[in-house]
């Protein structure tokens, strides 16, 4: 598939008009090395080297619609990998900051990042399962690589009012994305449909 046919098979896949615009704005062969850059536009995982890969767009698409961003929201994304999802969560709200284990991997999605002329995400290096205090709260928390058992609590405690994170977790049952959202009562967990991811290291 090429830009333009995955341009005009998104509304079929993804129905939250502000979603489909960011992915129409976000130039994904940006985000892959350039020998893969002409299966960019298939909807499928690729590979962005140290064993990791960059998510499959429809899946992205999927998850940001969940979390119902706000163009004033601020938003954690954890396992940034190639700064594809940042990307896209970046023109859904006011801010991001990314959290990726990998250095090689920071560097290269800040690289893109700034290739695509996106100037609202900040990619940092470290164990995204802490989350990022001196940041939080947030009004969104984007994660791409697997918990075990449960969300890590450090992401949680971090949301906001009204908060919403998505996360894949995985039990006896399978891997699943869980959505969570926090009310003045306490958090709501829902666990959703199966998925698969990297495991969150
Ligand atoms: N959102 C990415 C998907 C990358 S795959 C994209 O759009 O390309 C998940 C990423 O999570 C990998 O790059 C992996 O290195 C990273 N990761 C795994 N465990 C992590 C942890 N504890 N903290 C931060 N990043 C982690």
């Amino acid at each position: 598939m090429d830009r333009e046919a995955f341009l005009r098979s998104l509304p079929a896949r993804v129905h939250d008009e502000r979603v489909q615009a960011a992915m129409a704005a976000v130039p994904r062969e940006l985000f892959v090395w350039p020998e893969l850059a002409a299966a960019a536009y298939e909807d499928a995982p690729l590979r962005i080297g140290l064993g990791q890969t960059i998510s499959q767009p429809t899946l992205v698409a999927h998850m940001c619609e969940l979390l119902e961003l706000r163009p004033t929201d601020r938003v954690l994304d954890v396992g940034t990998g190639s700064g594809y999802h940042a990307a896209i969560l970046s023109r859904l709200c006011a801010r991001v900051w990314g959290i990726e284990l990998e250095r090689q991997l920071a560097l290269r999605a800040t690289q893109a990042l700034r290739a695509a002329g996106i100037d609202n995400v900040t990619v940092l290096c470290g164990d995204g399962a802490a989350g990022l205090p001196e940041h939080a709260p947030y009004d969104a928390v984007n994660v791409a690589a697997t918990a075990h058992g449960i969300v890590p609590a450090a992401l949680e405690q971090q949301l906001a009012l009204g908060g919403r994170l998505v996360a894949p977790v995985a039990d006896d049952e399978g891997e699943q994305l869980v959505l969570v959202r926090r009310f003045e009562h306490g958090l709501e967990r829902v666990r959703l449909e199966s998925v698969r991811f990297v495991p969150l290291r």
